[in-house]
């Protein structure tokens, strides 16, 4: 199933304009024609490979876009300039003013809220649900409602998706599925599972080098047509727009996506089983006790792992800060938000990333206030980062609380 994507990826080959051996960065924002009425056509669309003006398309962003659309195996892929440009974009192109969606209640913090508070704008109303209660999902559709929406392993509560259930409940209500597969590249292939439309975030795994913001939408041809629509495009006419420089070095970096997944799933596994066995609460897919591992493994690639991120609870925020910055001094890591940086990057996801969701709603979820979200990295070492994280917490007496924080 996604063994196939990284054979789809290994297929795309490429000259540059000399011979080289990575295409040419289109420095171009516009594009000259020879004759007047070629330029009228593609206005109209109607002249495939012709280049107009880059926000709506330009060579390096096609390379880009191609290559995710192999990852995802969907027809074809737009780029965008973040993750939330290709969010929005696919929202505001699939509803109108007065329209409903229903959404996963663990999201990304900034989709939530682009759902919940800035589409009060258009009167388009979410619906959060437990998106592994199919009964739920089935009952929260109404007449009004455009899509389901999720993300196939959530953030930050690494709650897993049951993508192929999914989509036979939007299909038989004749809408689409549309999957945020962010934390999970070349792991999950929503499109195999029957999702629609993929999203990434390719600021995170996809780049890895965290050097800049980027996004994707994955879909039909027909659908990302209708994004670059010149009169009704989300894509086009929200414009957000990913610079050429930028599409070309994130295409480069991503020749290396299957090597670095492979080693953030080994090290998470390994810290994962560590801390469980020493009596912490860690959330992490790869372990028999977290409640979406069966249907992790069944939908998996399982060459990829489970995944880079996991999740420990200490207890209680002033733990978590004391335990974050002390990481950060010894050299383990970042205490930074996002994820799929070749260091571990740690975070306390209730007062940052996931800050936009009311304290009670994130109480509800299981987002305590002393969670820490790991984004592990590719240390060589791995047992040497484990022993020297155990350190930090011994150093701080968190290994002492730890029968009362089970609680
Ligand atoms: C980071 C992230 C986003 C937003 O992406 P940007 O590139 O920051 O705009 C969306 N979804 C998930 C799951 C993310 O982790």
């Amino acid at each position: 199933m996604s063994e196939k994507a990284a054979n789809d990826l290994q297929d795309l080959q490429y000259f540059g304009e000399y011979g080289g051996v990575n295409p040419s960065i289109s420095d171009s924002a516009t594009y000259t024609f020879l004759s007047a009425k070629t330029m009228f056509d593609t206005f109209e669309g109607n002249t495939e490979g012709c280049y107009l003006y880059s926000r709506h398309s330009s060579p390096s962003n096609l390379y880009l876009g191609e290559s995710l659309a192999a990852l995802e195996g969907t027809e074809t892929a737009n780029v965008t300039a973040s993750g939330m440009g290709a969010i929005t974009a696919v929202i505001l192109q699939l509803c109108d003013a007065g329209d409903h969606i229903v959404s996963s209640r663990t999201i990304y913090g900034g989709s939530y809220a682009f759902m919940k508070n800035f589409l009060k704008k258009f009167n388009i109303e979410t619906s959060f649900v437990d998106i592994t209660d199919m009964d739920a999902v089935a009952k929260a559709i109404r007449p009004k409602t455009k899509m389901i929406y999720c993300e196939s392993v959530s953030n930050p509560l690494l709650e897993v998706a049951d993508i192929a259930a999914l989509a036979r409940v939007a299909s038989s209500n004749e809408i689409p599925l549309v999957v945020d597969n962010t934390f999970s590249p070349l792991t999950i292939r929503p499109a195999s599972l029957g999702a629609d439309i993929i999203i990434h975030s390719l600021t995170k795994f996809i780049n890895g080098t965290s050097d800049c913001v980027a996004g994707v939408v994955c879909g039909t041809s027909d659908f990302c047509l209708r994004l670059k629509d010149v009169n009704n495009g989300a894509g086009m006419l929200l414009g957000s727009t990913l610079d050429s420089q930028r599409g070309a070095s994130i295409l480069k970096n991503m020749r290396t996506l299957h090597i670095r997944i492979q080693k953030h799933s080994e090290n998470a596994l390994f810290l994962a089983e560590k801390f469980e066995a020493d009596g912490f609460r860690v959330v992490y897919p790869g372990l028999a006790s977290h409640p979406g591992h069966l249907k992790m493994k069944e939908q998996m690639n399982p060459q990829y792992g489970f995944g880079g991120l996991l999740t420990m609870d200490v207890g209680n925020l002033e733990n978590a800060n004391a335990l974050m910055e002390l990481m950060q001094d010894k050299k383990l890591g970042y205490l930074a938000v996002s994820l799929g940086f070749y260091k571990t990057l740690f975070s306390a996801p209730g007062s940052s990333t996931s800050s936009e969701i009311p304290v009670a709603e994130q109480k509800e979820m299981g987002l305590g206030a002393g969670l820490i979200r790991f984004s592990i990295g590719l240390d060589e070492d791995i047992q040497r980062t484990y022993d020297h994280i155990k350190q930090c917490m011994e150093q701080l007496g968190i290994l002492e609380n730890k029968s009362t924080m089970q609680e």
